[in-house]
Order: C-alpha cells, then sequence, then structure tokens
C-alpha cells in the first residue's frame, strides 16, 4: 500500500508580487485539499504569506551558514521568514548559475539540517531523451545526492523529477513516460535502502495544468507535482492540488 503524502507545490519563479500573495492567501485559505500544499515565492515575499493552510517555500538556499557572503540567503534567514521547503537544484539554475550536482547535494543537505524540507530537482535536455541517455543521467544526478547524504537525510527530501524539454514549454511528459522515470528513481533509491524508496515522495513537474493533472497525478510512482506556469493563477493552482490525492 502506497501510504506517502500527495504533494503539490508551486514555482512562482521571478514572478508575482505583494498584490498576488494576498490573492494566494484569500483563495488558499479554504483549499481543501488532501496533499500537503506549498507556494514556492521569491523569498523577499516569504514573510507575506498567511502560511495558516499552506506552507511556503525558497526557490534556493546557499550551501553555506552566514558570513561574508554577498547577495546570499541563509537557510536560517529562510526559516525565519516562514520557510518549510526550499526548492534546490532546479534545471534554471543549473544551467543559469552553473550549479553542480555536487552543489546541489550540499544545498539540499543544509535544509535538511536545518528542518527545511529540501525539493531536489532531477531530469533530463531533449537531447539526453532523444539519445537515449535519460536514466544514466538522472542517475548521475542522483549519485550526487546518494554519496553526499545519509539514508536518513535522504528521507527527508522530496525528488522533483523535471524534465527540462516539459519545462514551460506547454509539452508535458505522458503518464506513461513520467512513470517510467519516477519507477527508475524509485528503483534507484530501492538498492541504497528499501524503506526510504517506499516512502520517499517523487513528484513530477513540466507544463502540469489543470487538465493533465489527474492522470499524471494517478500513476504508482507519482505522488504530486511542481508546477510552475500554472501556480501562478490561484484557481489553476488550486484545482492542480485538488487533483492530487
Ligand atoms: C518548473 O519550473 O518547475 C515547472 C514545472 O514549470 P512549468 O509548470 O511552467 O512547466
Amino acid at each position: 500500500e502506497n501510504l506517502r503524502k500527495p504533494f503539490v507545490a508551486g514555482n512562482w519563479k521571478m514572478n508575482g508580487n505583494l498584490a498576488l500573495v494576498a490573492e494566494f492567501n484569500q483563495k488558499l485559505a479554504d483549499v481543501n485539499a488532501s496533499a500537503e500544499v506549498v507556494v514556492c515565492a521569491p523569498s523577499l515575499f516569504l514573510h507575506a504569506f498567511d502560511k495558516d493552510s499552506f506552507s511556503v517555500g525558497t526557490q534556493n538556499v546557499s550551501h553555506l551558514d552566514n558570513g561574508a557572503h554577498t547577495g546570499e540567503l541563509s537557510v536560517d534567514m529562510l526559516k525565519e521568514a516562514g520557510c518549510k521547503y526550499a526548492i534546490v537544484g532546479h534545471s534554471e539554475r543549473r544551467e543559469d548559475q552553473g550549479e553542480s550536482s555536487e552543489l546541489v547535494a550540499l544545498k539540499a543537505k543544509k535544509c535538511v539540517a536545518a528542518g527545511v524540507t529540501p525539493i531536489i530537482c532531477v531530469g533530463e535536455s531533449l537531447e539526453i531523451r532523444e539519445a537515449d541517455n535519460v536514466e544514466s543521467f538522472v542517475g548521475e544526478q542522483l549519485d550526487a545526492l546518494i554519496n553526499a547524504m545519509s539514508v536518513e537525510e535522504l528521507s527527508k527530501t522530496v525528488i522533483a523529477y523535471e524534465p527540462i524539454w516539459a519545462i514551460g514549454t506547454g509539452k508535458t511528459a505522458s503518464p506513461e513516460q513520467a512513470q517510467e522515470v519516477h519507477e527508475f528513481i524509485r528503483g534507484y533509491f530501492f538498492k541504497v535502502d528499501s524503506q526510504l524508496a517506499q516512502g520517499l515522495r517523487i513528484v513530477y513537474g513540466g507544463s502540469v495544468k489543470p487538465d493533465n493533472a489527474k492522470t499524471l497525478f494517478a500513476q504508482n510512482d507519482v505522488d504530486g507535482g511542481l508546477i510552475g506556469g500554472a501556480s501562478l493563477k490561484a484557481e489553476d493552482f488550486i484545482s492542480i492540488c485538488q487533483a492530487a490525492n
């Protein structure tokens, strides 16, 4: 039996303003979903969310402690702002900021140590999929986590499978394509520890919309979603959250 609690997180990216925060506070007040609901907004807005009926997260965190690191935000600061989750290793940061899988693992480790749940993103480009190298590529991304973190630490994370070719493109992975990689990821962790693998939430991200969420989330190894574009409209985000149960 699958006892994993469904999980849906929105990723606002560099979008939104205080008016949108106020709208979410109002509209999500009675979201009534059986899933855990998280909004990962720009960190400046975290203070302004109500955080009663949903949790908030950030989209990045430093792997370092407070100190001489201009422009960075530490996990302690984010926690004080009410942050319970942090997206780490989003493909946009791997690309734009050159974040390596090793750095992503350090960030995830830092989060876990502070009691913040990292939502760790993995996923391949179209080029890698077309060359039939999805499993070796994603496997290497997972190796970096497995090498840096204990089973106990890994059990306090959420993994997001986000094929890059499906992010912001309107091209969703088919439910079968998503399930295939989710099953691979769970199997990969199974080799580390069977209980870890059974309890680990693996969510899908890439053009999830209200009309495709239900069939994606119905797959055996898909435990919810990480939602970009559709998380900026409260109604759409709520209906996606309600599709996970
Ligand atoms: C994302 O950036 O995490 C994402 C899944 O974006 P979108 O839903 O817009 O494809």
